[in-house]
């Protein structure tokens, strides 16, 4: 289905010139429903999922051309952003079947990547280096041994043009005004209190692939599973859990601190993998809140961990949290000590299971994904993709299990603990 040279630029900026100069752009819902009658008879049954074969890059000037090659034709929406400048183009979730990362690096576009947004809506979403304006998409009927192609064109714009249009589309943020809505309806119908409940955060996810380990494997997969185990062990435990994800899906930040607040989690378990410039750095470590990082490195990792909305193509105009310092008021020590408590805790038994990060364990930053005021909560780097031994482990069965069983011990032993003190001072 590839062909050889897929990705060779400069003859594809050709091909699509092309094609669009054979008539003027339509509507890409005219192209779409026009392709649909036209295919009507060879229309994919609707269980068929389409598949992206291809993104490419092109320039010609100042225009910066964005072709996605599809094999069957999709609705795609593009809308911007800005603070950092970004395009994001939406489709149904699609299957990726890319020959590796497309291209980066030209004209307009620093970066970009693709993935699941949330389920049934796959994303693209494009860095640039300069504020653009985004033409139409326009779709090409399959041709010359191609797929269907949507094609977009990214031209220069003023700084106040692109700002004035960056944003979320209105149905977009009316969804996620819905999501948290329902979220605090959820929250009011919980009455059994009589089970601890723990959230789990397996950290990135579809879009966002988090660390690229050095044995080519992802940090969204690794804590996803590791997340799934511990769960179950957990649940075995008694304990009810409830995950902020369970597939490799997207979400954000937010999302995951409200789902947390909404289940008034007893515990939050974000997990993570980390990763450094020096590849003999290794082992486990484990972080709370605080509003000024224990050290710089701490620092460093929580404005790496909190990118993640960034990456994805989240709108984040408005939500001063995300950026603004994370301040601590009083009402939050309490929950911070049962979160230090736990850190502490937990790091001394998973000792017995992996490597722990020899220099200071357990630090603190301004994480996003641990403001919640009143859920204890703890981020967990489970080792380090960058380092080869850590990596290795990482992919291990055994260790994931190990791991969930330490972590699920402690998790116990936490609650027996808190037990015995609260009710040492109800005596009183
Ligand atoms: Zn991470």
């Amino acid at each position: 289905m590839r062909r050889a040279g897929a990705l060779i630029l400069c003859g594809l900026i050709a091909t699509g010139s092309v094609a669009l100069a054979q008539g003027a752009p339509r509507s890409l819902d005219d192209v779409i429903s026009g392709i649909l009658n036209q295919n009507k008879a060879s229309k994919p049954a609707p269980s068929q999922i389409p598949i992206v074969m291809g993104a490419r890059l092109g320039r010609e000037n100042d225009r910066t051309r964005f072709v996605v090659e599809l094999s069957d034709p999709v609705a795609i929406r593009t809308f911007t952003l800005a603070d950092p400048d970004r395009v994001v183009i939406d489709m149904p979730a699609v299957q990726w079947h890319l020959n590796g990362p497309p291209p980066v690096g030209m004209g307009s576009v620093r970066d970009l990547r693709y993935g699941l947004f949330r389920s049934g809506n796959s994303r693209i979403v494009i860095d640039l280096r300069a504020p653009v304006q985004v033409s139409d998409a326009v779709v090409l009927a399959p041709e010359q041994g191609y797929g269907y192609r949507v094609v977009i064109d990214l031209l220069p714009t003023s700084r106040a043009v692109y700002d004035a249009h960056a944003g979320w589309p209105a149905d977009l943020k009316a969804r996620e005004a819905a999501a948290e809505r329902l979220a605090a309806l959820g929250s009011q119908t919980r009455t059994d209190a009589r089970h601890k409940i723990i959230v789990l955060d397996p950290g990135h996810g579809g879009i966002d692939p988090g660390t690229n380990g050095i044995n080519g494997s992802l940090e969204k997969d690794v804590v996803l599973d590791v997340g799934l185990r511990l769960a179950r062990s957990l649940q075995k435990s008694g304990f009810t859990v409830h995950m902020t994800r369970d597939s490799d899906v997207f979400v954000p930040l937010s999302e995951r601190v409200r789902i947390a607040r909404s289940w008034h989690a007893d515990l939050f378990i974000s997990l993570h993998a980390d990763s450094n410039p020096d590849r003999s750095v290794n082992g486990l470590s484990v972080y709370t809140l605080s509003d000024r990082g224990s050290d710089k490195e701490a620092a460093a990792l929580a404005r790496k961990e909190n990118q993640s909305d960034v990456v994805a193509g989240v709108d984040l105009s408005g939500e001063s949290s995300q950026v603004a310092p994370i301040l601590i008021d009083l009402a939050q020590r309490d929950t911070l000590n049962r979160s230090n408590r736990f850190a502490l805790a937990a790091l001394d038994r998973l000792g017995g299971t992996t490597d722990i990060l020899p220099r200071e364990p357990h630090r603190s930053a301004a994480f996003v994904v641990l403001e919640s005021p009143d859920v204890p909560a703890v981020l967990i780097e489970l080792g380090y993709l960058s380092n080869a031994d850590d990596a290795a482990r990482m992919q291990s069965a055994a260790w994931r299990d190990g791991i969930a069983e330490t972590l699920a011990g402690a998790v116990a032993r936490q609650f027996s603990v808190q037990a015995s003190l609260e009710g040492a001072i109800s005596i009183h």
